[in-house]
């Protein structure tokens, strides 16, 4: 069994373009390739979780979520980054009802748990919302928050005293990985 990193995607890894559903909208945030090579140097598995509502809403057809997970995928192979696994939750309870994958919902952390043979009290939680560093709290990980311009301040404050608030990616490694150098 292996740590993960379980990332969120908007916000996280990439720019936040608000229901995305243009893959030439896929820009990497600064530090996302370092973070992902470091983790992978020391033998985490890399795993992106993410909500999209907008499938639910009808604003992002399927078709168009996985042209732009397929651009994620392409532009991270470009640097030879390789994610082991990329889950989502097309739901939204007001379109589609209840569901328990929709983050902080825990099923898309169970799934690869299994898939992936994965130790979720060693894994890392990341992510722009307190729901993405959440179910750190339940599986005995850690989690932290690295805040985008869209995290509420109740946000930060809630990880500042239940988790761990980082500024940026390059925070992340410091924090994980304070004995790896990052590749
Ligand atoms: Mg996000
Ligand atoms: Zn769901």
């Amino acid at each position: 069994m292996r740590p993960a990193l379980f990332c969120d995607r908007d916000g996280t890894l990439i720019h936040d373009a608000h229901y995305l559903r243009d893959p030439a909208e896929v820009r990497l945030l600064d530090g996302t390739v370092e973070l992902l090579r470091a983790c992978r140097a020391v033998g985490w598995a890399l795993v992106v979780v993410t909500n999209q509502a907008g499938i639910a809403r009808g604003l992002i057809t399927p078709a168009q979520y996985e042209a732009v997970r397929a651009r994620l995928d392409a532009l991270l192979a470009a640097e030879g980054v390789t994610l082991d696994a990329t889950y989502h939750c097309p739901h939204h309870p007001e379109f589609t009802g209840p569901c328990r994958c929709r983050k902080p919902g825990t099923a898309l952390y169970t799934r690869p748990r299994r898939d992936l043979a994965l130790d979720l009290a060693q894994s890392v939680w990341i992510g722009d919302r307190w729901h993405d560093v959440a179910p750190a709290l339940v599986f005995g990980g850690r989690g932290l928050l690295v805040p985008s311009e869209d995290t509420p301040a109740d946000e930060v404050a809630r990880a500042g005293r239940e988790a761990q608030c980082v500024p940026d990616r390059r925070a992340v490694v410091a924090a994980i990985l304070p004995s790896g150098s990052p590749a």
